[in-house]
């Protein structure tokens, strides 16, 4: 449940092919340290052709657990469906599905927290993608939850082998 099914290197490398060759039809996005360095409110320069050729190809969903306030200049800027604070892993993505109208199946859960985005995206049954952080935060508990994340900052079974060589 911890494990995502994709790890990639960059937000970039979630393309409309990439979504296509794996059967994948709408995308839930976090929004912190995924689409905008914690604390900006703006777009990086790098993703906002990225954004524009990926919204064309599928529908985009914000899911964030930033404050409504924050969350509603984002999203109005960006002029994206989605909703906050969802509370994920728990809640939001159940509605996120149902506003995309789309089987979780068919939907990336893009994110760069293991136990948000990761770990509620697998409990809905979507496919999660997990990607590095834009920005590392300051505070003293989200070093500790990075430190508890890295385990799972990997597709389950790669890199199981070396384990294995030990028994
Ligand atoms: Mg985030």
């Amino acid at each position: 449940m911890l494990f995502p099914r994709e790890v990639l290197p960059s937000l970039l490398h979630l393309t409309p092919e990439w979504l296509r060759a794996r059967g994948l039809k709408g995308v839930i996005l976090d929004l912190d340290n995924t689409l905008l360095p914690y604390g900006d409110e703006e777009l990086p320069e790098a993703y906002r052709a990225w954004l524009l050729a990926l919204r064309e190809a599928v529908p985009v969903y914000l899911l964030s657990n930033a404050l409504p306030e924050r969350f509603a200049r984002v999203q109005k800027a960006l002029g994206l469906p989605g909703h906050a604070p969802a509370l994920k892993p728990w809640l939001g993505f159940r509605r996120a599905l149902k506003a995309l109208g789309l089987p979780a199946e068919e939907v990336a859960v893009v994110g760069d927290q293991v136990f948000t985005d990761v770990l509620g995206g697998n409990l809905v049954g979507a496919y999660t993608v997990l990607v590095p952080p834009l920005r590392e935060r300051e505070f003293f508990y989200t070093r500790f939850i990075r430190m508890l994340e890295t385990p799972f900052r990997r597709p389950r079974g790669v890199g199981d082998e070396r384990l294995d060589h030990r028994r």
